[in-house]
């Protein structure tokens, strides 16, 4: 094994595409100056279709969850009812973060390895009429699941005035999303999933009708207070230093994004989706997860006879391959692929390939080729 090889094929961080490298090394500008202007200026039409919106996109200096403390701190204050529908880990977070702000939190779970089911909110929206807003995970990267937020959206404005807050860390970018037409009054990703960058920026979009909430929302912050960003951004500027580098390396994301096309980066996605689940089926090995409900970023595998964390040893030191485990209960019960942002057809194959031979020397009796086989047949169509 080459020591310096990575095959990182875990749900985030994501690999950088060389031309992103290259464009984050250049040499440091002034934040104040022309260059960031000029930068911001060029990078703020081409994130609204990623979101799908019409709204300018802030970008915040801090990982996924600073995203998500900003959807929280800036929409509800202490005393105030939320609903949380939590499909997984990242679900969770949130219920974390609402309760650290003295939140009233309502909870809803669903089964790890789930989508909600959007008829379910509707009968707790009518039960609890005072309910600010409505938080869910778009995929849930815990479990491979990419949860339905379209009907979401239908369901929480045709049953209650809640605000509907979406996380969309681990698929926007992968998966097609209409925050304006679908009815999403708060978006957030980040940059280490499926933008091909390294973690360290959040984007976060609002509704009109969040920023009215906003506007008047009393709740203390500072560095997170979305009016902020969106006053500076508006004069393409940002109110602190930002992350110079990751600007840099985003401009040229978006380039590579903008040469793709949208459509065909979804498509690729939900390609690799679907040569990953064909594989294991063909294999014999479960998938945590229904076709319905699968997420095109993530796939979670569920063995049924042999270690999960003994295949990933495997794969990590003989073959530089990293694929993540499980999350809290899950641990040791299921590994997870991710195939998002800097991932091809080619990558897939290498990486079900490798998993293939890994498993015969765990001791599981599987024909070689046949799980590689599956998705060859699938990329064929
Ligand atoms: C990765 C991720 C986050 C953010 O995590 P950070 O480590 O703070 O970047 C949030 N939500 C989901 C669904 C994620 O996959």
């Amino acid at each position: 094994m080459l020591s310096d090889q990575q095959l990182l094929r875990i749900p985030g961080p994501t690999p950088i595409p060389p031309s992103v490298q290259r464009a984050m090394s250049q040499p440091m500008i002034g934040h104040r100056g022309q260059e960031t202007k000029e930068l911001l200026k060029s990078i703020k039409p081409k994130l609204k279709p990623i979101f799908g919106t019409e709204q300018d996109v802030a970008i915040i200096t801090g990982s996924g969850t600073a995203g998500l403390e900003a959807a929280v701190v800036n929409t509800v204050t202490p005393g105030d009812e939320v609903l949380v529908i939590a499909t997984g880990a990242f679900g969770e977070r949130f219920v974390k973060i609402a309760d650290a702000y003295q939140i009233k939190t309502h909870r809803y779970d669903v089964e790890w390895g789930e989508a909600v089911t959007p008829g379910a909110i509707k009968e707790y929206l009518t039960k609890y009429p005072a309910i600010k807003a409505v938080f869910a995970t778009f995929c849930e990267t815990s479990t491979g699941v990419l949860n339905p937020v379209q009907e979401l959206a239908k369901v929480v404005h045709s049953h209650s005035d809640a605000l509907f807050i979406v996380d969309g860390v681990s698929c926007i970018g992968g998966v097609e999303c209409k925050m304006d037409e679908w009815g999403i009054d708060l978006l957030v990703t980040g940059s280490q999933k499926a933008m091909m960058l390294p973690a360290g920026l959040t984007f976060i979009a609002a509704s009109d009708r969040a920023w009215k909430t906003i506007e008047q929302n009393e709740q203390p912050r500072f560095y997170l207070g979305l009016k902020k960003y969106r006053d500076n951004l508006e004069k393409d500027s940002t109110p602190f230093t930002p992350a110079l580098s990751l600007l840099l390396g985003l401009e040229q994301v978006l380039t590579l994004m903008n040469e793709e096309g949208l459509e065909q980066i979804h498509e690729r996605h939900r390609l690799m989706m679907e040569m990953t689940r064909a594989a294991f089926r063909a294999l014999d090995i479960p998938l945590l997860t229904s076709d319905i409900a699968a997420s095109p970023t993530v796939t979670a595998i569920k063995p049924a006879d042999f270690e999960a964390e003994a295949l990933r040893r495997v794969l990590k030191e003989e073959f530089g391959l990293a694929v993540a485990g499980g999350q809290q209960h899950m641990k040791g019960e299921i590994f997870r692929i991710g195939h998002m942002g800097y991932c091809s057809p080619a990558d897939v194959l290498q990486t079900i390939s490798i998993v293939e031979i890994s498993l015969r020397k765990i001791g599981k009796d599987i024909e070689l080729g046949k799980g590689t086989q599956a998705a060859q047949e699938i990329y064929l169509g």
